[in-house]
């Protein structure tokens, strides 16, 4: 693709009816400021209410505004990778489109990415208006991947960030199909930096992440990036049968040595309850990553586009 414009700003809709003419009144003045060629892109990912039609109104007017409609919901993640198969410009800003993320903020994305960085991720230092379970669970989610990873995934950010066109290109070529980009741009490296910003309540609407959606980004994440829970079900497995092992020692001992046993219904059950947790949980994770496998292997396309006008 023609790198054309200076900035393109990827914006994934997932039912933002409520948002979008506000987002772009906010954006707009800070793009202008910014004097440079600049293009939209809007990605549809399969909302179910008005903000296709709501897009395609800011399209009509503004030959700045490009748009994308996915057939159906892909999530988050696939509709930011539809927008980056799709831009032209030499930097890229990720940006929710529920004003979570200060669309003021890009200037300062932009100033810094002009100083050389090729990743510029905001960071939060606070969040307003979330729920006490989605702030916990993300908490923790980020430190401990930070810990199992060896790669260095900064943790409480998310995917509002400005990356540049050479990120963009290594990102192309990256075919997996669980995307996890905040680890992925993490991976490609260069010369990253971040601003800090206090996270703003959602605008209107309701959140698109679902905790079956953010569970399953969890997941990609992990199993994307650290083998270690495999190598838990290794180090699980070899504990377990050592204390088999013994308890095997003990039984014979008893039997034939000691002749000091009972018919022992309850050691007995705790043993096969034991070892049989231990075998789920093994194969359960080994099943995680042969999940995955068999999705990379398939091959399909990431996203069908229904319409878009690129
Ligand atoms: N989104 C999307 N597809 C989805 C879920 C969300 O494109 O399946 C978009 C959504 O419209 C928003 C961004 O991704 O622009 C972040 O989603 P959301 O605000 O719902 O997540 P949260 O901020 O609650 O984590
Ligand atoms: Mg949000």
């Amino acid at each position: 693709m023609n790198v054309t414009k200076e900035l393109s700003i990827i914006i994934p809709i997932y039912n933002e009816e409520q948002n979008i003419t506000m987002l772009f009144d906010r954006l707009q003045p800070v793009v202008s400021r910014l004097t440079i060629d600049y293009e939209y892109i809007f990605v549809n990912d399969g909302s179910k209410d008005h903000s296709i039609f709501l897009i395609k109104e800011l399209a009509a007017k503004d030959i700045g505004i490009r748009y994308i409609d996915l057939a159906r919901n892909f999530g988050h993640q696939v509709a930011v990778t539809a927008g980056l198969d799709h831009c032209s410009g030499k930097a890229v800003v990720i940006i929710d489109a529920d004003l979570q993320d200060p669309p003021e903020l890009i200037e300062d994305l932009y100033k810094k990415w002009k100083e050389g960085y090729e990743v510029v991720y905001a960071k939060r230092r606070a969040r307003v208006g979330e729920g006490f379970l989605k702030k916990f669970t993300a908490r923790w989610f980020y430190r401990t991947l930070k810990k199992i990873t060896s790669i260095n995934i900064p943790v409480d950010t998310g995917d509002f960030r400005l990356i540049d066109r050479k990120i963009v290109e290594v990102l192309r070529q990256m075919p997996e199909q669980q995307k996890f980009l905040r680890g992925q741009i993490s991976w490609i490296g260069f010369r990253q930096t971040f601003v800090e910003y206090d996270r703003d309540a959602r605008h209107a609407g309701k959140t698109g992440y679902t905790y079956k959606k953010m569970i399953r980004l969890a997941l990609d994440g992990i199993t994307s990036f650290s083998n270690l829970p495999l190598k838990f079900a290794t180090f699980a497995g070899f504990l377990v049968s050592g204390i088999a092992f013994m308890m095997i020692l003990y039984a014979l001992y008893s039997r034939f040595i000691s002749k000091d046993y009972v018919p022992g219904w309850t050691s007995l059950m705790l043993a096969v309850l034991f070892i049989g947790g231990v075998q789920l949980i093994c194969i359960g994770i080994i099943g995680e990553y042969i999940s995955r496998l068999s999705s990379n292997v398939r091959n399909r396309p990431l996203y069908i586009v229904n319409e878009k006008n690129i």
